[in-house]
């Protein structure tokens, strides 16, 4: 049998989260962050769904932007971490990517760089986030010296630090810091990523940066959301045996869980060399039969263990959801005190992605 471990990608779910989302900020437009093999889910799959509805998409670093040019991907693509070193300016204006400056020694990369080879920019300020940006007090006078350097593409962004959580009002705050410098300059702006997109509509700017959210993930502290949006992936994987263990008796490494009763344990193939997180507590759901079971033991790097004690012929070959429609990625990621993004993103390669 050959092995059932399988993200399996839906294509729906990926058009309708990002026409949700876009369709919160009808003045503003909205890109596609498909960084990180977008969010885990295959970035040229996710790209080549959503050509027609995201008319730019974003990236951390250039090497991805090419992995998108190579696969034949032709929309303008935002570099967000800029150039991590002169030659990648070069690449940036033989990709067609506008990169997103940080600092000033980007800047005399690109100066450095022959006129008619210059790729746009963006300019990024730290309104608050303070990671990376140019300090606010200084972004006027950049885009006076650097004036040269701009063109009709040229936006001023920022990040946010909680744009997720409803009561934080450091956002306003942030909001605030941006809009009072970025009123002086004659530039569009951007400002929002999917979060800020739905929890600050004052953050909704010419572009808007939408990621977690098109891939189904937590986009909100609120329980009361104006859209629905739906999980993008099902992580599955199937029961590998079955075993009835006696009371008293230990699962898998380190014995974290002993059995208080005869117990009927499902041995699943997913581990955490699949990206399933080691760090998941005992009592993590699952999906078996349409009823939901629960991790018993540690993680190993090819299999979990499953108690399913209360679920009826249970055979080898079942599926199991890990995450997904039925089991959110949201409670499995608390499980293991991350969030959802690092579990997406850490879905490993040995997992193929079957868009549906
Ligand atoms: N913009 C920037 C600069 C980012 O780093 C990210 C993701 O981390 C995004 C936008 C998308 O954010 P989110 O996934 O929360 O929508």
């Amino acid at each position: 049998m050959s092995r059932q471990t399988q993200a399996i990608i839906h294509a729906d779910a990926l058009l309708h989260n990002f026409k949700a989302l876009a369709a919160l900020a009808p003045s503003s437009q909205s890109m596609a962050v498909v960084k990180a093999d977008a969010y885990g889910h295959g970035a040229v799959n996710v790209a080549r769904i959503l050509q027609h509805v995201s008319s730019r998409f974003a990236v951390a670093i250039i090497e991805e932007a090419i992995a998108l040019r190579d696969a034949g991907i032709s929309a303008p693509i935002v570099v967000l971490e800029g150039a991590h070193q002169a030659k990648e300016c070069q690449m940036a204006f033989q990709h067609n990517c506008i990169l997103v400056m940080h600092c000033e020694e980007q800047l005399t990369w690109l100066e450095s760089c022959p006129e008619q080879q210059r790729p746009h920019i963006w300019l990024k300020v730290d309104s608050g986030m303070h990671r990376l940006g140019f300090a606010l007090s200084d972004i006027e006078g950049i885009t006076a010296k650097y004036n040269h350097l701009l063109s009709e593409q040229t936006v001023i962004a920022t990040h946010f630090a909680c744009a997720d959580d409803v009561d934080n009002n450091f956002t306003n705050t942030q909001i605030d810091a941006f809009n009072q410098v970025a009123s002086k300059l004659d530039l569009p702006t951007s400002v929002a990523n999917s979060p800020a997109t739905v929890n600050w509509p004052a953050s909704r700017n010419a572009w808007n940066r939408l990621g977690v959210g098109v891939y189904g993930g937590a986009v909100s502290t609120s329980q009361n959301l104006d859209i629905e949006i739906y999980p993008a992936m099902t992580l599955r994987s199937s029961v590998l045996a079955v075993r009835t263990i006696p009371a008293g008796e230990g699962i898998g490494y380190g014995q974290t869980w002993v059995a208080s009763k005869p117990s009927k344990i499902a041995t699943v193939g997913i581990g955490y060399a699949d990206g399933y997180p080691r760090h998941c507590k005992n009592g993590t759901p699952v999906l078996i039969r349409g009823k939901r079971a629960y991790l018993v033991g540690r993680v190993s790097m090819d299999m979990i263990t499953i108690d399913v004690t209360h679920i009826d012929n249970v055979a080898v070959g079942d599926e199991v959801e890990l995450w997904g429609q039925n089991v959110p990625i949201q409670e499995v990621a608390a499980n293991a005190d991350t969030i959802d993004y690092e579990l997406m993103t850490r879905v490993s390669q040995r997992v193929p992605r079957i868009v549906k």
